[in-house]
């Protein structure tokens, strides 16, 4: 029998408000453990939630930004669930109303155009987080108690491990060029819930589901989903069935454990808030949320071909993350030379953020100091080798380029008359080479170029050597 896997994803995004979603405490990663916290979101019984304006602008722009259709009336409801990190006993959630409905993310698996469906998007809080320490026990941090989220649900449309990849990375970058979230999966701002099933290839019915919950990396869910579908299927296979079922996958082992069964809707007892109105937004209000997007990645990919003239390639690395993206048109509205900056950020600028695990985010480079870089080599005063050490030492110093030329003493020599009594010199020593050159091995130029630049400390105009060497060897 020929199997292929089903897979729905429940993406849970923390928005970046300054306060939380029903009190006016600090939303914010970190800080001591419970000094972000009030009785509100700490659920002592009586205090009265209100829900923070700014969650509903946010989440209706991450559902703009998806296409979604957003909801003109809808509600809170309570999900009843006891959990150490969850002191109310139910988290406010959205249940049968939720504020986004519908919408689709186009992306591309490979060089393929593919298309996952929304099913909705809704607004919760957040839990708080429990710290196991070894010895003493557990302890619990409320600080996320009451962080808002959105919950993305997707249509069962994934295939693939690999398309499951390529659609969160998609989805990631949409939702932090609208702002509404820094996505840090390294601080739990965006995690996953992974629903696989699998098939006979042609059936038309969805296999029994098993669901792992809050992955926290992109090769985690692709680990998880290539585990269970393959467990799934040597279950299968075996004659067995699969149980519709919570797991726990475990990142470092590859492998999924059963947690508890599924639990149905029904089991928690949802129920609209008594606490909370039912929110309503209007048309015009949908409009407004609309015009204040900003310029999101399909659209600015393309205006970087059409406009600057950019290859596919070099728009779509540029467009993938934001803060990129930003850097490199800030970079050019100080120096406008397109195709050099993208070939300066695409070589130099992402290699030195991998070499040094720093996110774009957090990029120590200003855009200014690229463009001026360019400036030196486009105006002679530095080589593009010097150049690419230069903006090494932006990066690590944050020094300005012109005072690491001066510092350094790096300022290309375009003297043609010390070139040249350097070169007669360097010829006058090496009498093998030239008469290889004079023999027609034109690779014995590159040596006396190569000779040069190493005398010069890698500051010799390459172009004025090159002339000149091909000059001298001819007298020579
Ligand atoms: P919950 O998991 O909270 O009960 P849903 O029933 O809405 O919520 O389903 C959650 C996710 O599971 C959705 O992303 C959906 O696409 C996915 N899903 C549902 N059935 C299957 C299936 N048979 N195989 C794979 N994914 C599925
Ligand atoms: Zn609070
Ligand atoms: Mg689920």
């Amino acid at each position: 029998m020929n199997f292929e896997t089903v897979i729905g994803l429940e993406v849970h995004i923390e928005l970046a408000t300054k306060t939380k979603i029903f009190c006016g405490c600090k939303n914010e990663f970190g800080g001591e453990p419970n000094t972000h916290c009030c009785p509100v979101c700490i659920g002592m019984p009586g205090v009265l939630p209100v829900l923070n304006e700014k969650v509903v602008e946010f989440a209706a722009k991450a559902g703009l930004a998806l296409d979604c259709k957003i909801a003109n009336f809808s509600k809170m409801d309570r999900k009843g669930y006891y959990y150490p990190d969850l002191p109310k006993a139910y988290q406010i959630s959205q249940f049968d109303l939720p504020i986004c409905i519908g919408g689709h993310v186009d992306y591309k698996d490979g060089d393929i155009e593919k298309r996952v469906n929304i099913t909705r998007i809704h607004m919760e809080e957040d839990a708080g987080k429990l710290l196991h320490e070894a010895g003493t026990g557990t302890a619990v941090d409320y600080n996320r108690c009451g962080v808002p989220l959105i919950e993305i649900v997707t249509e069962p449309d994934l295939r693939s491990a690999d398309e499951a990849k390529a659609f969160l990375e998609t989805l990631k970058s949409i939702i932090q060029y609208t702002g509404v979230s820094d996505c840090k999966m390294q601080e739990g701002s965006l995690r996953c819930d992974v629903n696989v099933s699998v098939r006979e290839v042609g059936s038309t019915v969805l296999g029994t589901r098993t669901e792992m919950k809050n992955l926290n990396s992109f090769s985690a869910v692709h680990g998880a989903i290539e585990a269970e579908s393959a467990r799934q299927i040597a279950l299968i296979t075996d004659g067995g069935k699969v149980t519709q079922e919570t797991r726990r996958f475990d990142d470092i082992k590859g492998k999924s454990y059963a947690m508890r069964g599924k639990e149905e809707a029904h089991d928690y007892r949802y129920f609209p808030d008594p606490d909370l109105v039912p929110i309503t937004i209007t048309d015009e209000q949908i409009a407004l949320y609309r015009d204040s997007l900003p310029e999101l990645p399909t659209a600015k990919k393309q205006r970087f071909i059409d406009e600057l003239g950019l290859p596919e390639y070099d728009a779509d690395l540029l467009t993938g993350e934001r803060a990129i993206a930003d850097f490199f048109e800030a970079s050019i509205a100080a120096y406008n030379e397109p195709k050099k900056t993208s070939n300066f950020i695409m070589t130099d600028l992402l290699r030195l953020l991998k070499e040094n695990g720093v996110e774009p985010d957090d990029n120590p480079v200003q855009p200014i100091q690229l463009a001026q870089t360019l400036k030196l080599i486009d105006d002679g005063k530095i080589n593009v080798t010097v150049g690419k050490t230069v903006f090494e030492d932006v990066f690590k110093t944050g020094d300005d380029p012109s005072s690491i030329v001066e510092a350094k003493g790096l300022t290309q020599i375009n003297d043609t008359v010390e070139l040249s009594g350097m070169i007669k010199q360097i010829i006058a020593d090496n009498p093998k080479p030239v008469a290889d050159f004079k023999g027609g091995n034109k690779k014995a130029l590159t040596f006396f170029v190569g000779q040069v630049m190493k005398a010069t400390k890698g500051k010799a105009n390459p172009k004025v050597v090159n002339e000149i060497v091909q000059e001298e060897l001819k007298n020579a």
